[in-house]
């Protein structure tokens, strides 16, 4: 067996710099394997965007909560129980008149505590230097047609400040519960790459 048998997806040098970091940590007892295992297992267990869907769903069923969620994001979002030491979150609201779309125009900074680990594509250079250029034709390419009327706004993030989009309720939702609501929020609705 060659080596390419036992590991069929060669490893970045990324991933090769991590894991040195890691073992680098570990042997000087700064930290253990299990508390790297714990943290990735939050990452991949209990963040992800069905948090993001709750916030959404709860903004759109009560207007106080709404407000406080555009005012101080991080705040109204840990109401909920979700937020995370690093960074804040800040809420763009989509209407009729103006539709948000985030991005991270330098790595990946993504609002984590609401929507788990960004897709692959948000991280792409592609995705990155284009949507800021001309966003109404990235979003096109994505299968959004926005009205020429519409404003776009693009929402760079960063590691002190993370972006959040509240889309838009849809039309004939109106006898959904908040429960309901939730399961109808999608991630990429959240990132505003479309529509809900
Ligand atoms: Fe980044």
């Amino acid at each position: 067996m060659t080596d390419t048998d036992r590991h069929p997806h060669p490893h970045s040098e990324l991933d090769v710099r991590t894991a040195a970091v890691e073992s680098l940590l570990v042997e000087k007892g700064a930290i253990t394997s299990e508390q790297v295992d714990a943290v990735v297992e939050v990452f991949e267990q209990d963040l992800g965007p069905m948090n993001g869907a709750r916030v959404v769903a709860r903004a759109w069923v009560d207007d106080a909560y709404r407000q406080r969620l555009l005012t101080d994001g991080t705040a109204a979002i840990r109401e909920l129980g979700f937020g995370g030491a690093e960074g804040n979150i800040r809420v763009v609201e989509n209407t009729d008149a103006i539709h948000n779309v985030i991005v991270c125009t330098l790595c990946s900074c993504y609002p984590w505590p609401v929507l788990g680990l960004p897709p692959n594509w948000y991280k792409d250079f592609a995705y990155r230097s284009r949507v800021v250029r001309e966003p109404r034709r990235v979003l096109a390419e994505m299968g959004l047609q926005l009205d020429d009327g519409v404003e776009l706004r693009v929402w760079d993030s960063s590691a002190e400040i993370r972006y959040m989009v509240l889309p838009r309720r849809p039309p004939g939702t109106e006898e959904l519960s908040e429960e309901q609501l939730a399961t109808v929020v999608t991630r990429d609705g959240m990132i505003g790459v479309a529509r809900v």
